[in-house]
């Protein structure tokens, strides 16, 4: 694998390349046989992982750690806030209970 387009073939896959590079690897895979097997082994090999990716998923715990590599500074809300939040519910909550109370004196 020594062609010096395989690279530009890489990007082919990916369709990573503008327009006019594209059509002149299009143009390349015709005369060249190593890219063009490159670019078939590789639309093969992410059809698998597509069809992969269908029949199975990540158990949460692996879907949160890579979610967490991904997006390091997005967290779960502390817990804090939610206690906070859940406060102040709470006490809405019984704001609307003691207004359905009758009012004290009558
Ligand atoms: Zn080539």
């Amino acid at each position: 694998m020594n062609c010096e387009w395989r690279e530009k073939a890489d990007l082919y896959v990916d369709n990573e390349l503008e327009p006019a590079a594209r059509q002149e690897v299009a143009r390349h895979l015709l005369t060249c046989a190593e890219c063009a097997a490159v670019v078939m082994d590789q639309h093969e090999f992410k059809k698998t992982v597509r069809v992969a990716g269908r029949r199975f998923s990540a158990p949460p715990e692996l879907y949160a750690a890579v979610r967490k590599q991904v997006h390091p500074r997005e967290s779960v809300s502390p817990w804090w806030k939610r206690g906070l939040a859940n406060g102040v519910f709470a006490s809405d909550g019984r704001s609307c209970l003691l207004s359905l109370l009758p009012a004290e004196g009558k």
